[in-house]
Formats: structure tokens, sequence, C-alpha cells
């Protein structure tokens, strides 16, 4: 079947959201991947279906219980890699993205409150992935994030897929600035050489800005690239 997202979350009514909308959402419809969401409430405890408890040794907040989620991630079932969406996960990265889209789907858990219980996470395999350096107060923005990244890449959903080689990342720099007419704004003018029909003074000056935002702005990202193309046999992430 067709790439799979699969959702397991306290707010089921978050999805598709923007997922809906534009290229995401004509590929969902056009059956190009499939969203499921799995809504955790029905697997909580009593009559007031409970899904979190007081943290273990004290503190503030709360934390999703691991009988309550492993029941929700058995009901969505399914041979998915399962991710929780966590501030304390590996960066997602462009490269991930790809790994992922080149796969069958993700099972993803959004969590909410302080976490969720360490248990189930080792206990089904779980990768805890970031989705950069500061605190949500839910998963479901990140679990957005993630698959809006990654169902672009899922072939037939971008209508042109020569923008997928341009783009920030895929070489491993950022992308060149861009513009569109009017070729006079406000007294701005696009750069002449974008406008002289010379191709390959085209290409030369996208690579030379190409270079130097991602020198002036990722650094990190600047040593990666020179490293690469000393020894091109080693994997660029
Ligand atoms: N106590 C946790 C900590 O300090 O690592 C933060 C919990 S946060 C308030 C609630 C939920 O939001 C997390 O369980 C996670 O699912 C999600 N979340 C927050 N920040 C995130 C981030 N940067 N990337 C991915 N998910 C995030």
């Amino acid at each position: 079947g067709a790439w799979t997202a699969q959702i397991v979350t306290l707010f089921p009514e978050a999805f598709p959201g923007i997922l809906g909308l534009s290229l995401t959402g004509r590929a969902l419809s056009e059956g190009l991947w499939n969203l499921r969401t799995t809504d955790l409430r029905p697997f909580g405890i009593g009559k007031h279906r409970n899904v979190d408890d007081t943290p273990a040794g004290g503190g503030a907040g709360m934390v999703i219980r691991a009988d309550v989620m492993d029941a929700a991630l058995r009901e969505a079932g399914g041979d998915l890699p399962v991710i929780y969406l966590s501030p304390r996960g590996k960066p997602f990265t462009q490269a991930r993205a790809r790994e992922l889209a080149n796969g069958p789907g993700m099972t993803l858990i959004c969590g909410r409150f302080e976490g969720v219980d360490q248990r189930v996470l080792d206990a089904h395999d779980v990768e805890e992935v970031s989705i950069g350096d500061y605190v949500l107060t839910g998963g479901e923005l990140a679990a957005q994030v993630l698959i809006d990244a990654t169902v672009r890449l899922i072939p037939r959903v971008l209508g042109n897929q020569d923008s997928l080689a341009e783009e920030s990342f895929s070489d491993g720099l950022l992308e060149h600035p861009q513009y569109t007419k009017p070729a006079q704004w406000e007294g701005r003018a696009i750069p002449e050489v974008l406008l002289s029909g010379n191709h390959a003074a085209i290409a030369n000056w996208r690579s030379d800005m190409a270079e130097r935002l991602t020198k002036e702005r990722r650094p990190d990202l600047w040593r990666a690239y020179e490293q690469a193309r000393m020894d091109p046999a080693k994997d660029r992430q």
C-alpha cells in the first residue's frame, strides 16, 4: 500500500490540519499517502479514562502511563518504525526525511505533559526524534513537521521533482536567493545576471550565492560540505 503515517495522540482532531491543504492535501486525497490516527484517550484508566499520572521520584507535572500508551500502540498495529517526538531526540534532518520517504511509513507518538513513561519507549524499541532545541506543549506540531518534510519527497507528490534537487540541504548547501517579476520593485532590481539568459553565468551566480550564504549562516554545514568535497567517497549527511 501507499506510504503511511500513523499517529498516536490525545488530539486526533489536530490531523490532517495543515497537511490536508496544498500539495500534501492533494496527495492525501489522491491516495499517494495514508494518514491514520489513534486516539489515546479511550485507552485511559477508569471512568475518566486517565492517561497520565504523577512522576516517579516527585516533581512537577504528569507523565503518560506506559500501559495506556502500550495499549494504543498495539491497537495502531503494523510494523512501521516507531518514533517518539521528543526534545531529547536526535535532531531531524533532510537526510532522515529522505530515509523515511523511502520506507513504508512511520508510527508517531505525540507526547504531552512531561512526556511518556520510558518503559514503553524501551519495550517498543522507539526512536526519539527532535525538531529543534526548544520545548513545545505537545508532539502534534512536531509530528506534522516530520510528515510534511517526508511526504513531499514521495514520488509524484511534488508536481516538479526538479525543485527537490536544487533546494536547501539537497547538496549540503543552503539555497541561493529567489526572485520573480517585476524586474524593478520599489527601487530594488533583480540581480542583472538572472535576466541575462546566460545559463552558465546564472548557474555560477547561484552556486556562489549558495556557498556564501552557507559560509555566513551555517559554518557547521559549510565544514561538512568542504569535508565531503575533499573526500567524496564519504557519505554526506
Ligand atoms: N519534559 C520534557 C523534556 O524536558 O524533555 C518536555 C515535554 S514537552 C512539554 C511535551 C511533549 O511535546 C513531548 O513529550 C514531545 O512529544 C513534544 N515536544 C516538545 N518539544 C519537542 C521538540 N523540540 N521536538 C519534538 N517533540 C517535542
